[in-house]
């Protein structure tokens, strides 16, 4: 895609699932990867190996470099070690994408204080900090760049016994947006994709299951869920030049599930 070969990118939480596809994926289209992981250096290792086999398979020596870098994104500190390590290696941070992400299920009377910062620590306060740093970074150097955030179906749909996480992904819708309309002048744009369904491992717990699975399945209108390489892809549209005019949006891409599926029926003759 336009406007990507030789760009760098950063992505949080890049050791597996959608993370780890979307590293692989940009470097496919040429992009230095800067790939962030908590706690597993080898699963980190093996994204590194996955992106660096198959880089640039459309460009030959197209000299796509990548580098690994532990942080905890709940923690200041190690965010700004992190962004600092990738621009003193590539020169520059030209994509952000805000994708490390935890969920706790429990019931929202019996939710723990220390449990429920622990969420919004990582999947909203994290997601701004590296926003944040990588914007001090462009404002500081005059530069444009691009911040892509993994928000989820539940930035609009309520979640259930999952209270922290659906504020997570609603703060999140408004994050982009705000910080798409404070730094669009300067050419930022912050845009989100909103993954549905998606097998990986955040949802071994009805991926792993076949009849789980299919109930899972019997909610989305197109009758399957999704894939980690699909969402990769839209977030190299939505970084490439390709979306030089889309900022402050939040990407469904959710086979459907947020059409209102009950509705695929008439309730009454
Ligand atoms: P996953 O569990 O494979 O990926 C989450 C990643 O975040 C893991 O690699 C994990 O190590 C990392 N992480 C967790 N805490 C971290 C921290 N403190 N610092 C750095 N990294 C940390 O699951 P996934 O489905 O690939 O999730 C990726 C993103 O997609 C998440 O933000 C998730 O909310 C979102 N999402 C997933 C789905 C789905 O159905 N899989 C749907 C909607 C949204």
């Amino acid at each position: 895609m336009r406007g990507l070969q030789g760009k760098t990118a950063l992505i949080t939480g890049a050791s597996s699932g959608i993370g780890q596809a979307i590293v692989i994926r940009l470097a496919q289209e040429g992009c230095n990867v800067a790939i962030n992981y908590r706690s597993n250096p080898e699963a980190a290792q093996e994204t590194e190996e996955q992106a660096m086999q198959t880089a640039c398979n459309q460009v030959e020596n197209c000299g796509v470099q990548s580098l690994l870098v532990q942080a905890d994104v709940s923690q200041e500190a190690d965010i700004i070690r992190m962004v600092e390590t990738v621009i003193e290696k590539f020169g520059s941070l030209d994509i952000l994408v805000n994708n490390a992400g935890i969920q706790t299920e429990k019931a929202s009377h019996a939710v723990e204080t220390q449990e429920f910062d622990r969420v919004l620590s990582v999947n909203l306060r994290g997601a701004y900090l590296c926003a944040r740093e990588t914007l001090k970074h462009w404002v500081e150097q005059k530069r444009s760049g691009v911040i892509i955030n993994i928000s989820s179906v539940h930035e609009i749909i309520p979640r259930p016994m999952y209270v922290s996480y659906s504020i997570s992904k609603g703060g999140m819708g408004n994050l982009t947006k705000t910080l798409a309309l404070e730094y669009a002048a300067q050419g930022i744009r912050v845009n989100a994709i909103a993954p549905g369904a998606t097998v990986t491992p955040i949802n071994d717990a009805w991926t792993e299951d076949a009849e789980k699975r299919a109930v899972v399945e019997s909610h989305i209108p197109m009758g399957r869920a999704g894939t980690s390489e699909e969402m990769a892809a839209a977030v190299a549209f939505l970084a490439s030049d390709e979306a030089a005019y889309i900022t402050g949006q939040t990407l469904f891409i959710d086979g459907g599930l947020t059409l209102y599926a009950d509705f695929r029926e008439a309730w009454s003759a």
